[in-house]
């Protein structure tokens, strides 16, 4: 059993994620090396919050009294074997990508922070920039070694557990003894990402229920993923006069790579990333210098789009041009071509840029007007068609409350971050009501206001959970949850509040 450490000083650096909410405390961090080391530190504490990077964006890597299990030394790497390779839940993402890269391979589904470990994106199912191409985390998991709260290890293969015809799972642990897990009847909404509670559907597998689960049914050690060959990428930044213009290019570039997939034409887009017009005016001059993009005017909107070439003499770049020129786009794109690391990273520094500016206004506002001031943000999905409405949406909810905001995100999966900046308390307040009315008018456009960053310990996005599956939903996971860990020792409060388990 590895010691559960005490000191102050590396407790602090534990109590909080990056959603920064203040107030977290911590009964002590513990580095398990393998299963039998976690099994052993979840027999021995009453409530265990495993924890990844801490990268989380919902507070749900913010410890409330639990004792941290730090997965930082889970971190063996296997040998990629027949389009597969097992990796260990502290292995941080770059450090994975850095590995597959050595040997031509790489790992699709990465989240736009690569500092997050691989446990942590299965267990909130991360999805990033090229969703539209790969698919959310979920599509790539083939296995997983899951620690549940018994102590009893699972090895999972995908296709080794199914659910029955009449919708349960039979889960059998360690010493043999089966628990029956009723899964879920809610609908999922059919949207590209999803990070809202427990995956449901009929004859699902048993995988499908841990990713996505955020710590509360087992603890993630080593997840087997599917890799494929390093793809040859382009970013191209394009530079919009409007919203319209880019929400024209991000529809046109979406089409081409659909038709690129099913062989027809060469230009097949990964990722497409949009930066607004308010976005664009929180960053500084040298941001753009770097980028090599003179400061565009007032209104300029931006993409970020992620090319992937197949031949040395592609034909896709003409082709980007000649619908560029089609969409009534002046500007010529700046290019970062395959191998041009240097370039390609600051063009993305852009994209980066946004959230340090807003974090920086956040926190002046914190320290000069009150100090439990908070961004609020939105992780809102809706069917790409609807992206022009809910763009609408978002800026009336917000404008209509007086509320300074950006947003940007994943066009081309339809899934936009709005952000608030708020200038007093009651902006925060005001904030979170936006974005209950912005949740309510997704949900109606067949989205989700929950699409890739989970619900965690967050109150605003466990009412949104609410608010998609109704409080029958809810007792339906809290079910999933009392029978694979009925005294609530993981992730307690994560989802759904600990006490009414
Ligand atoms: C700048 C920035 C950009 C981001 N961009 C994206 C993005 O594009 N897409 C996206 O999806 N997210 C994004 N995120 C959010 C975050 O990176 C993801 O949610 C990521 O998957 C969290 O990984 P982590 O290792 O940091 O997990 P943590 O934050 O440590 O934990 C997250 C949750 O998972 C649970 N958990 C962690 N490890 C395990 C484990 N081994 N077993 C069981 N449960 C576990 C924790 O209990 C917690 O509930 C971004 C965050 C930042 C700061």
């Amino acid at each position: 059993m590895p010691t559960i450490q005490h000191d102050h000083d590396l407790l602090q650096s534990f109590l909080s994620d990056a959603a920064h909410v203040p107030g977290g405390v911590a009964a002590g961090v513990v580095f398990p090396i393998d299963a039998n080391e976690v099994a052993a530190v979840i027999a021995a504490c009453a409530r265990v919050l495993p924890v990844g990077a801490q990268s989380s964006l919902t507070g749900g890597a913010t410890p409330r009294g639990d004792v941290v299990l730090s997965t930082r030394r889970l971190t063996e790497i296997g040998e990629p074997r027949d389009g597969t390779i097992r990796v260990g839940a502290g292995v941080p993402l770059s450090q994975l990508q850095g590995v597959l890269g050595d040997r031509g391979l790489y790992y699709p589904p990465a989240p736009t922070f690569d500092g997050a470990f691989t446990g942590g994106t299965v267990a909130t199912n991360a999805a990033g920039a090229a969703t539209f191409k790969n698919g959310a985390t979920r599509h790539w998991v083939d296995g997983l070694t899951i620690v549940l709260a018994d102590g009893s290890i699972l090895d999972l293969q995908r296709g080794d557990v199914r659910a029955s015809d009449d919708g349960h799972f039979e889960v059998e642990r360690g010493t043999g003894e089966v628990t029956i897990v009723q899964i879920p009847t809610y609908t999922m909404p059919a949207v590209s990402k999803l990070s809202a509670g427990y995956y449901a559907a009929p004859g699902m597998d048993l995988v499908d229920l841990f990713v996505g689960s955020e710590g509360t049914l087992g603890v993630i050690v080593d997840a087997t993923l599917r890799v494929i060959p390093r793809p040859a990428v382009c970013v191209a930044l394009i530079q919009c006069d409007s919203e319209l213009q880019a929400i024209n290019v991000t529809g046109a570039l979406r089409s081409r790579a659909m038709a690129a997939w099913r062989g027809e034409g060469a230009l097949d887009v990964a990722a497409i990333e949009y930066i607004d017009a308010r976005s664009v005016a929180l960053l500084d001059d040298p941001v753009f210098a770097r980028a090599g993009l003179a400061r565009p005017p007032g209104g300029s909107t931006l993409l970020i789009v992620q090319i992937e070439l197949r031949a040395q003499h592609d034909p896709a770049l003409l082709m980007l041009q000649e619908l560029l020129n089609a969409c009534h786009v002046d500007s010529d794109p700046v290019l970062a071509l395959p191998g041009d690391d240097r370039g390609a990273t600051r063009l993305i520094e852009l994209r980066e840029s946004v959230p340090a500016s807003v974090n920086a206004l956040v926190a002046g506002a914190k320290e000069a007007v009150h100090p439990d001031i908070q961004k609020t943000a939105g992780d809102l999905i809706v069917p790409f068609e609807r992206l022009g409405q809910s763009l609408a949406l978002y800026r009336e909810a917000l404008e209509r409350r007086g509320l300074d905001y950006a947003v940007g995100g994943h066009a081309s999966d339809g899934n936009l971050h709005p952000n608030v900046m708020p200038k007093s308390l009651e902006d925060v307040d005001k904030g979170r009501d936006a974005i209950r009315e912005m949740a309510r008018g997704v949900t109606a456009m067949g989205g989700a206001p929950l699409a890739e960053h989970g619900v965690g310990r967050s109150t605003l996005k466990q009412s949104l959970l609410v608010a998609l599956y109704g409080e029958r939903g809810i007792e339906e996971m809290r079910a999933v949850k009392r029978a694979l860990d009925p005294e609530g020792k993981l992730a307690a409060g994560v989802l759904f509040a600990a006490r009414t388990l």
